[in-house]
């Protein structure tokens, strides 16, 4: 094509030079005619003209003409921009989808107790939920380390060295103690070290097992704590009861006193077993209530009466007073009367000779309840054990002489109370000067989750 152009060029020029000298007006049509066959072949070469068209239309194919060429380049740009049109939806929709995703798993993960915090292999952290943004020492938006995040190195190297040489979809587990010198309390974690595929990032969770731990804590130390006060009394029952069938007594009135001591310590082992299940009944949830209206002043009426003798033993001034309008309560008459009789039977006990105890019974208007009030004039609690007086088990060691006991009546008391009859149980004292024990019990029982 460059060729033809190129001999067209100079055959015209030569031409031109000859028959311009011979013919000038001939040569000027010439000239013309040669310049526009030119300018055609540019225009066809530089593809400005559709040649093939422009050839159909020479050799007869075109039938239409210009209207044929300007439908056929419709229906092409018709069908180009459908399937464009079909490619950017599917892209949209494939976009909003991935979003979807993208946004319920985050919502997810923002909804886990739990803290979550993603890891980088530089050990950087990249993604954290919100219980990690609680727990973080700084902020996790500038990808600060894992030893930055949690302020804590020994924790840090360990998810470090656990991380080492874990395989794809592997979870390997870390406990690990956080102390709070602050609030002087520890939280124990249990870390769960996950590596996603395809590895460059690890997932950790971080579950606190604080309260598990507590629990497994409580129930080995009531197990040993249980065995040890089932054991006394059975071995001193064991004991007498040895003396006596070996006949090994012969005195009349050993014998009588060794059958007391049996009988005695048989029944502080059937109360100690009886307040055991009672306690567990009551804090599995399964102590059935018998929910009767109880005239809290009936009732305190007959465990004073039953407690005169005992007091009276000990010139120990026993009164009551029970003269508020109102003083039933819906309850359970049977636990509400074991609560009076724990109550007024310690203070009874824990009053030196010639004290007095005072057992008064009145109705809160404000708060809707029946208060009931164990006051003595005995030994007082120390400071430091009053926190602790409603625990299983719990004594004051330089009491325990004074007087036997389970250490179970006050922690009965409290879950009867609370856990059965949504009250409150309190007490205050000072030492050397006496104590005062309360419990309140709703007049109206509201609740369905206390037994
Ligand atoms: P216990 O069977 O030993 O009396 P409780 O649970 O009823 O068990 O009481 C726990 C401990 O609280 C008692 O051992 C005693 O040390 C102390 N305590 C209870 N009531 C009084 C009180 N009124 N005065 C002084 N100490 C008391």
């Amino acid at each position: 094509m460059l060729k033809l152009l190129l001999h067209a060029i100079l055959g015209g020029l030569i031409t031109a030079a000859i028959v311009t000298l011979a013919f000038p007006v001939l040569s000027a049509l010439l000239l013309g005619a040669i310049a526009g066959g030119c300018a055609f072949m540019t225009m066809a070469w530089f593809g400005w003209l559709d040649c093939r068209r422009i050839r159909r239309v020479l050799g007869g194919e075109c039938v239409t003409g210009i209207q044929g060429i300007d439908s056929e380049i419709s229906e092409t740009l018709k069908t180009i921009r459908a399937e464009t049109e079909s490619t950017v939806r599917n892209e949209v929709l494939a976009r909003r989808l991935a979003e979807d995703r993208a946004e319920s798993a985050l919502r997810v993960l923002s909804s886990l107790d739990d803290p979550v915090i993603v890891i980088d292999d530089f050990g950087e952290v990249v993604e954290v939920n919100e219980a990690a943004v609680l727990l973080g020492r700084c902020d996790a938006g500038g990808k600060p380390s894992i030893l930055q995040f949690l302020g804590d190195r020994e924790l840090a190297d360990n998810i470090d060295e656990a991380s080492q040489g874990i395989g794809c979809g592997e979870v390997r587990r870390l406990e690990h103690e956080v102390s709070d010198a602050a609030e002087g309390a520890a939280t124990a974690w249990e870390i769960s070290i996950r590596r996603l595929d395809p590895g460059d990032r690890w997932v950790l969770v971080l579950h606190d097992v604080t309260r598990d731990r507590e629990v497994s804590r409580l129930k080995s130390e009531f197990v040993t704590k249980a065995s040890h006060e089932l054991r006394t009394p059975l071995s001193s029952i064991h004991a007498y009861a040895e003396m006596l069938v070996d006949g090994e007594v012969d005195d009349g009135a050993q014998r009588s006193e060794f059958l007391r001591i049996v009988h005695e310590e048989s029944a502080r082992l059937a109360r100690l077993v009886d307040n055991m299940l009672d306690i567990s009944r009551i804090e599995a949830g399964v102590a059935t209530a018998d929910r009767t209206p109880v005239d809290l002043g009936r009732v305190a009426g007959r465990v004073v009466e039953a407690m005169r003798p005992r007091a009276k033993e000990r010139e120990i001034d026993l009164v009551l007073r029970a003269d508020g309008d109102d003083l039933t309560v819906e309850g359970d008459e049977d636990m509400l009367a074991e609560v009076l009789e724990n109550l007024v039977g310690n203070a009874v006990k824990y009053t030196p000779d010639q004290g007095r105890v005072a057992v008064s019974i009145d109705p809160d208007g404000l708060t809707a309840s029946v208060v009931t009030t164990v006051t003595d004039t005995g030994l007082g609690i120390p400071p430091g054990d009053l926190d602790r007086l409603f625990e299983k088990f719990y004594r004051i060691g330089q009491y325990e002489r004074m007087a036997q006991g389970t250490g179970l009546g006050l922690n009965l008391c409290r879950n009867i109370v609370e856990k059965v009859h949504q009250g409150r149980i309190g007490v205050d004292s000072t030492l050397g000067m006496g104590s005062r024990f309360w419990f309140s019990v709703p007049v109206r029982y509201s609740g369905s989750t206390a037994a």
